[in-house]
């Protein structure tokens, strides 16, 4: 039976306020992903791998089982739907709201439908959707906050964490969609094929959590 467990991560904030939570758990990267170009790294456990990958792919590496559990932020979850994934815990790192935010000060564009520019497509249909309001949806990439200044969109949806960027911006936060924290999410299948090991993982990051 393949005794490996796969852990899926992403760089930056994710990977660095997950590693102290991993060490509870004894296990320590080979290398660090910020100075390697490896994207599957060694741990101190043998029987561990982490494979390094961006945010938004983490949740498809884990619904697919390449991965057998992941780390993803609850914007990227909504974003991907959560097919094929549990989602047993909530680490309480990386936490940010997901807002509309739109000009300081500014008018209502008292369009019948405004533009919203986003990354987060989907979460931002069902909000307005739920709203019942008709909106025009514009995918971006990132840099949202530029939109509104250059007249692409008359709002953006968007992480907020202290509101420096959207301040410096001249914009400024109007509606609340989520609270944001990163989630451990495991593969469905890995939960019953490798139960014990997975169990005991999941409950020893819980432990290191409280
Ligand atoms: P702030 O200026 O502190 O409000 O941070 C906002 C910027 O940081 C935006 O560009 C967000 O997309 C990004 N951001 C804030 N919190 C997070 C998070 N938890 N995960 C990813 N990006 C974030």
């Amino acid at each position: 039976m393949n005794r490996t467990l796969t852990i899926a991560l992403s760089k930056g904030r994710i990977f660095r306020e997950t590693l102290p939570l991993l060490a509870q758990a004894g296990i320590e990267p080979a290398d660090d992903p910020d100075t390697s170009r490896k994207l599957i790294l060694d741990t101190s456990d043998e029987n561990v791998k982490l494979v390094i990958l961006r945010a938004a792919d983490v949740p498809t590496y884990v619904q697919y089982g390449a991965a057998d559990l992941g780390v993803a932020g609850k914007d990227v979850l909504m974003e991907h739907g959560g097919d094929g994934l549990y989602e047993p815990l909530d680490l309480g790192i990386a936490c940010c709201r997901m807002m509309v935010a739109g000009p300081a000060g500014g008018q209502e564009p008292g369009k019948d439908r405004l533009r919203i520019a986003t990354k987060y497509v989907r979460t931002t249909r069902s909000f307005y959707a739920e709203k019942r309001e008709q909106v025009e949806i514009i995918k971006l990439y990132g840099s949202m906050e530029l939109a509104p200044l250059v007249g692409l969109a008359d709002r953006i949806v968007d992480l907020v964490d202290t509101g420096n960027t959207l301040k410096a911006n001249g914009l400024a936060p109007l509606e609340h969609i989520a609270d944001i924290s990163s989630r451990l999410v495991v593969n469905k299948a890995s939960m019953k094929m490798k139960h014990d090991r997975v169990k005991s993982f999941i409950n020893k990051i819980a432990e290191a959590r409280s």
